[in-house]
């Protein structure tokens, strides 16, 4: 049975006694119970993110001034250093005019202030 559920059953035997202190605190202890449940989500969320941000920093390899993504097999890349260690953001990198060279587009533009 879910909380939602259990409080339709406690309310239901708040009506019967007809208290009406009884059913306040009820509705007091339902909305703290909610706040709770809604605080655990944020903090389920943001530790499932830490996870896939330590697993993504246990996986860049460095190489020509950029990040690549290490899958066992492959180095995919390249990803913005700048971006990562400031943000912890995986932005991929844009080839540049030159060949062999890149560049990230995000960076770009923030010093351009766009
Ligand atoms: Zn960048």
């Amino acid at each position: 049975m879910g909380i939602i559920d259990s409080f339709k059953d406690v309310f239901k035997v708040a009506d019967t006694v007809n208290n009406l202190d009884l059913y306040k605190k009820l509705s007091e202890l339902q909305n703290a119970v909610f706040a709770l449940e809604e605080e655990n989500r944020e903090l389920r969320d943001e530790l499932r993110h830490r996870d896939e941000q330590k697993d993504v920093a246990g996986r860049l390899r460095t190489r020509d001034n950029a990040y690549y993504l290490d899958d066992g097999k492959i180095l995919d890349g390249p990803y913005c250093m700048t971006c990562w260690d400031a943000d912890r953001k995986l932005i991929r990198e844009r080839s540049g005019a030159t060949p062999g060279t890149h560049f990230c587009a995000f960076c770009r533009d923030k010093r351009k202030g766009r």
